[in-house]
C-alpha cells in the first residue's frame, strides 16, 4: 500500500464502482440511462473522482445538491447533464447558467423567480407526488403547465421522488404505486395540452431495486447502490444486483500504551482497564466524520486482521482502540474503520447501525480532511 505516510484516508475502489454501474444498468429497460447521483461529495467518496470514473464508463448524466457542487464538477471536466436537485434561489442563476447546469424547479413562484434573472437556464420540473418535500402539486397540473410560459427556462425534464420505495410492506408499495400513477397523470396532462415535459425520471436506488424498469423513463437516479451499498444492511430488495462496496476508510496507529488494571484512559475516565491492557491511539476522530456515538465499545476497528473495540470517548482528531488481544500492534500499523483487512471485514452498514443511522449519512459526513485515494482492488471491469 502506498499510504505509509498518510494520517487517515479513504480508498475508492474504481473497479467496484465500474462493476456496480454494469450491475445496475442490467436492470434498466431499453432507452433508460443511469444518472449518477454524486451530491455531498459523492456520498463522501469524492465527487470529481467518482464522476470521472462514471463518465469514462459512459455515464452522461449526474446529479448534485447545489449549484456550487455542479460548478466544481464542470471545473473538473465533467460534461453532459448536471442536474441540481436541491433548491436554488435567484442568486445561483449566474453560476447555473455559466456552467450550463440544470436546475430542479419546484413551484410556479420558483420558476418566475429564476426566469426573472433573464439568463438562459436549463430546468427539470419537480413534481410533488406525495412526499411533500419539493415540487409542483401533482393535482394542479394547470399550474405546472403555466410555468412553460417562462421564456428563459429551457424545459429538459420532469421528475418526482419516491418516499417509500425501500419498504416491502403492502401499504408502502401501494403508496409508491400511487406516486408513480400521479406522476404519469401529470405527464399525460402536459402532453395532451401540447407541452413536452422532456426526459422523465422518478426512481432512486431503491426505486430501481424494488420496482425494476418503468416504461417511459429516461433515467434512473442511482446514489447509494452505485457505491455498492444499501441504506440499511438488513434491507432486502425485490431485484438483486451483485453490488460491491466502493469505499474503505483507514487510519494509522500512532502510539501503543500499556495500562495496568484499574488505570483510566481518555476524557472523563470513560475507559478503565479491567485487566492489564494495551491501547492503540488511532489517527482519526469525529472531525473526520467518525461518529462520536461509536465511543465506549459501540464501534470497532480492525488491526492486523483482527477486531478491536473503541475504548472510551472518541476525540475530535483521534481515538483509542483496545488491542489487548492482538499480538504485535505497533506504531505505523494500518487501522481499518470500513473495509477489509486480511480475512476480516467491517462494513459501512455495521458502523452505521451501531451509530444509529444509515450508510448514506455515515458516508456523506466523512470529512474534507480525509484524502481520497483511487485503487482498483476489485480487479477491473471492461470499459463500456
Ligand atoms: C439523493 C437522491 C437520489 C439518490 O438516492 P439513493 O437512494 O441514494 O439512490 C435520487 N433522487 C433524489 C431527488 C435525491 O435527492
Amino acid at each position: 500500500m502506498t499510504c505509509a505516510n498518510r494520517r487517515a484516508w479513504i480508498e475508492v475502489d474504481t473497479g467496484a464502482l465500474r462493476h456496480n454501474l454494469i450491475q445496475l444498468r442490467r436492470l434498466l429497460p431499453e432507452g433508460c440511462g443511469l444518472l449518477a447521483v454524486v451530491k455531498a461529495n459523492a456520498y463522501g467518496h469524492g465527487a470529481a473522482e467518482c464522476a470521472a470514473v462514471c463518465q469514462q464508463a459512459g455515464v452522461r448524466a449526474f446529479a448534485v445538491a447545489t449549484a456550487a457542487e455542479g460548478a466544481a464538477l464542470r471545473e473538473r471536466g465533467i460534461a453532459g447533464e448536471i442536474l441540481v436537485l436541491g433548491y436554488s434561489g435567484a442568486e445561483a442563476v449566474p453560476l447555473l447558467s455559466r456552467y450550463c447546469l440544470s436546475q430542479a424547479v419546484v413551484s410556479l413562484d420558483h420558476a418566475r423567480l429564476l426566469n426573472a434573472c433573464g439568463l438562459p437556464l436549463r430546468v427539470h420540473w419537480k413534481v410533488d407526488t406525495g412526499m411533500h418535500r419539493l415540487g409542483f402539486a401533482w393535482d394542479r397540473p394547470e399550474v405546472l403547465a403555466s410555468a412553460f410560459a417562462c421564456q428563459h427556462l429551457q424545459v429538459c425534464g420532469l421528475f418526482t421522488h419516491l418516499s417509500d420505495a425501500e419498504a416491502p410492506d403492502p401499504e408502502s408499495r401501494s403508496r409508491t404505486q400511487t406516486q408513480i400513477d400521479r406522476f404519469f397523470q401529470m405527464v399525460q396532462y402536459l402532453r395532451s395540452a401540447g407541452y413536452e415535459p422532456g426526459i422523465l425520471h422518478l426512481q432512486g436506488s431503491y426505486g430501481l431495486l424494488n420496482y425494476g424498469g418503468i416504461p417511459g423513463c429516461g433515467w434512473v437516479r442511482a446514489g447509494i447502490a452505485l457505491y455498492g451499498l444499501l441504506s440499511s444492511p438488513q434491507d432486502t430488495t425485490r431485484f438483486s444486483a451483485d453490488l460491491r462496496p466502493v469505499l474503505s476508510l483507514r487510519a494509522r496507529v500512532a502510539q501503543v500504551h500499556t495500562l495496568q488494571a484499574g488505570e483510566p484512559a481518555g476524557y472523563d475516565g470513560a475507559f478503565t482497564a479491567q485487566r492489564p491492557s494495551r491501547l492503540a491511539l488511532v489517527t482519526i476522530g469525529y472531525a473526520d466524520g467518525w461518529p462520536r456515538s461509536l465511543s465506549r465499545g459501540r464501534g470497532r476497528v480492525l488491526v492486523r486482521g483482527q477486531s478491536a473495540p473503541i475504548a472510551g470517548l472518541i476525540c475530535m482528531d483521534q481515538l483509542l482502540a483496545d488491542v489487548t488481544g492482538i499480538a504485535g500492534v505497533s506504531p505505523g500499523d494500518t487501522v481499518t474503520l470500513i473495509g477489509r483487512d486480511g480475512d476480516a471485514c467491517l462494513t459501512a452498514g455495521e458502523a452505521a447501525q451501531a451509530a444509529d443511522t444509515i450508510t448514506n449519512e455515515l458516508l456523506s459526513r466523512l470529512g474534507e480532511r480525509l484524502e481520497r485515494v483511487l485503487t482498483n482492488q476489485s480487479g477491473d471491469a471492461p470499459a463500456l
